[in-house]
């Protein structure tokens, strides 16, 4: 353990401080040298991914779309609203369907996050978009949004895996491709965390 700063846990058992050691640490133990306690306290490290990473990645993943894989579109961070109009983040084509289209001005909302404990990005679908002037009202899309060809529910916020397929008013269909946070970059911003005695023993 290089740089190991001496830290202070709380004894699982009589809740006083306990100062850990760079040698404690190596053995994944401590015992509580507390009077009358003497309990052993386990100590777990822990750690976490810095997210101003965030700012440093080359993209955030994709959208391609199924009918003509040559129509790829990029996302960014935060929200991303798909829709037909030119406001909307993704603006995909007024796909025709025997005369009609399916996909709403603004049909859905994939939003890119960073989860700093996994180190990855998450993208979290939401059908409709929301209200600007009244955010706790949305706009739904009229023919509704499906991810692996199962529609999900107005009020769902759903995590999309890698290589899942977004389909838009049940014809138009997007395969969403994760951008992977390489591991020599996540290396570099990871944060130690002070030790966590394990309650349990
Ligand atoms: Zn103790």
């Amino acid at each position: 353990m290089t740089g190991f700063k001496t830290t202070l846990i709380t004894c699982h058992q009589c809740a006083r401080r306990i100062m850990v050691r760079a040698a404690d640490a190596e053995r994944g133990s401590i015992v509580c040298s507390h009077l009358g306690c003497g309990a052993i306290n386990t100590l777990q490290t822990t750690f976490q991914y810095d997210e101003r990473l965030v700012q440093g990645l080359p993209g955030f993943g994709k959208l391609v779309c199924q009918r003509d894989p040559t129509q790829v579109y990029p996302l960014q961070f935060g929200d991303n609203v798909i829709g037909t109009a030119n406001t909307c983040t993704v603006q995909v084509e007024r796909f025709m369907h025997g005369g009609q289209c399916f996909v709403s001005r603004r049909h859905c909302t994939l939003t890119v996050t960073f989860d700093p404990w996994a180190g990855q990005l998450r993208y979290l679908l939401q059908d409709g978009v929301a209200d600007p002037q009244q955010p706790d009202t949305r706009q739904y899309s009229l023919n509704g949004t499906q991810l692996n060809q199962v529609s999900i529910r107005k009020t769902e916020l759903i995590d999309v895996a890698d290589q899942a397929l977004i389909t838009l008013g049940g014809a138009d269909q997007f395969r969403l491709i994760h951008f992977s946070i390489p591991q020599p970059m996540l290396d570099s911003y990871r944060i130690e965390l002070a030790f966590n005695p394990d309650r349990t023993q």
